[in-house]
């Protein structure tokens, strides 16, 4: 309300993700007049700047919609006043005490809500946050902590990081942030499902025959590669981003859209699937509810491949005594209906069916049925980071992930982690942008299932 002053601290300010996301988003959302009235920007990090001096790195990196081009420059100088920054050290109270002092001269009397967004290396979220929780929390308002992963790299550590935070944070405080659950085709997932009759009914093994969760990039661990050595792919993408989009995904129907009760069934889901086995690497292969029974459910994520993007793909069964097998003269694959819903780039949700070819002959050809968002919404998507920034200053929590379901979230990844570190496996080398490595067929092929990213989709 208008009485009450909000302050979004970056700490991390300096850093690539803070410059590259989180002002951008901030702006965005300043721009479509989202943010609260009162509100502050605080930069903090270590390195030496002005406020002039943050203010210009900021503006570099600040765009406009398309379609909101017009007093753009204005907004982005209103919005660039609002910035400020403080240096000092992430585990010292008495630089934390310091920015406490100079917030406080912002807020300027009125009740006070503060957001930190750690945007810092894991390894100092701990002091971080108990110096901005003992020298810097709110006195009358609300204060929220946003936290990036790594989220500790297996169930120990991950534990041991959330008994850490606790010490200075309640879990309502606490908002764990999985970027891929701001983007709006993960977001459209449940309106997809439980808002058109015709999908619900067909959502379990009854007719669909596997999942397909794929991630790929057509770039390498360029300049991440210490990083990538550390942590690996299973646990950057696989453990948070896939199976997140997983749980959503062959979640029950939540009893409302609270996030208490989105997040319940989430957790469901990740309980009641088996940990996944080394002989399932590469791909993991789950089996679990009444719901999902025999399903498999196939994860694929991988760098330097010969595209780039992020999709989910359901194979549905075949039609029992297909009429049209026989005489097609298409080949017997064809009569397999699939729904692809493509998280990134390029947004859409088609379904392939097959469908006559037009002419006096009878010849069947798999067509799609087409939502393409380019096509049909003229509005550019906001990034998922302005999303979720905006929920953490609502204090909508259903996009963010609760302590449970990340125990439960790695209790399906380390067992196979360990065992792959232990075990020291040799990966399968495959050449950069490439399609990977061969074992993923054998791999699928095991489970009856054939990877729907090979052909041609459009
Ligand atoms: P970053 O640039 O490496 O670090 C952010 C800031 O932290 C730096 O500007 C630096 O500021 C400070 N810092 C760096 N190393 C430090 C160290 N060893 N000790 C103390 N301070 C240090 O990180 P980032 O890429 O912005 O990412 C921030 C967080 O988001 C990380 O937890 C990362 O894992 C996560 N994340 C990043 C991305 C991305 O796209 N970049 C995506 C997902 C998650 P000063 O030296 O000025 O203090």
């Amino acid at each position: 309300d208008g009485k009450s002053t909000t302050s979004i601290t970056v700490v991390g300010a300096s850093g690539d993700l803070a410059k590259k996301k989180i002002f951008p988003a901030l702006f965005a959302l300043y721009y479509e007049d989202c943010l609260p009235e009162h509100f502050t920007i605080f930069g903090y990090a270590r390195s030496k700047m002005t406020d002039a001096e943050l203010r210009n790195m900021v503006s570099k990196t600040l765009t406009c919609r398309i379609d909101k081009r017009e007093n753009c420059g204005e907004k982005m100088e209103q919005f660039l006043q609002r910035c400020f920054y403080h240096s000092g050290q992430y585990d010292s109270l008495e630089n934390f005490a310091e920015l406490d002092e100079i917030l406080k001269e912002h807020e300027a009397g009125r009740v006070s809500n503060r957001l930190f967004y750690l945007s810092i290396p894991p390894n100092i979220f701990v002091n971080a946050v108990k110096c901005a929780s003992l020298s810097a929390s709110a006195s009358a308002g609300w204060t929220r902590v946003i936290v990036e992963k790594p989220f500790g790299r297996d169930s120990e550590s991950s534990a041991a990081l959330t008994k850490s935070l606790k010490q200075y944070l309640d879990e309502d405080q606490i908002f764990r942030i999985d970027h891929y659950l701001g983007k709006e085709l993960v977001e459209n997932l449940s309106v997809l499902r439980f808002s058109n009759l015709i999908f619900e009914p067909l959502w379990s093994r009854q007719y669909i025959r596997n999942v397909q969760l794929i991630f790929s990039e057509d770039f390498g661990t360029e300049g991440r590669g210490g990083y990538f050595d550390h942590y690996g792919i299973m646990r950057d993408i696989m453990q948070n981003h896939l199976l997140q989009i997983l749980a959503l995904f062959a979640m029950e129907t939540p009893v409302s859209l609270d996030a208490e009760d989105i997040r319940n069934e989430k957790v469901k889901v990740l309980r009641s699937m088996r940990p996944i086995r080394v002989d399932d690497v590469i791909i993991g292969q789950y089996k679990n509810n009444a719901r999902w029974d025999g399903v498999p459910f196939l994860m694929k994520a991988g760098k330097a491949l010969h595209d780039k993007r992020a999709e989910i793909r359901v194979q549905f069964r075949h039609v029992p005594g297909n009429l049209y097998n026989r005489n097609s003269g298409t080949d017997l694959d064809l009569a397999t209906n699939e729904l692809v819903i493509r998280v990134q780039p390029d947004e859409a949700i088609y379904l392939k069916i097959n469908n006559k070819v037009p002419g006096l002959g009878m010849r069947l050809d798999r067509s799609n049925l087409n939502l393409l968002y380019k096509a049909r919404y003229s509005k550019e998507i906001p990034d998922a980071y302005e999303r979720l920034l905006l929920d953490a200053v609502e204090g909508e929590r259903r996009l963010f992930i609760r302590s449970d379901e990340l125990d439960a979230a790695w209790a399906l990844f380390t067992p196979v982690l360990k065992d792959l570190e232990e075990k020291k496996k040799i990966p399968e080398y495959y050449p950069y942008g490439s399609r990977g490595p061969v074992g993923a067929h054998y791999l699928a092929a095991r489970y009856n299932v054939k990877w729907g990213d090979l052909g041609v989709d459009e």
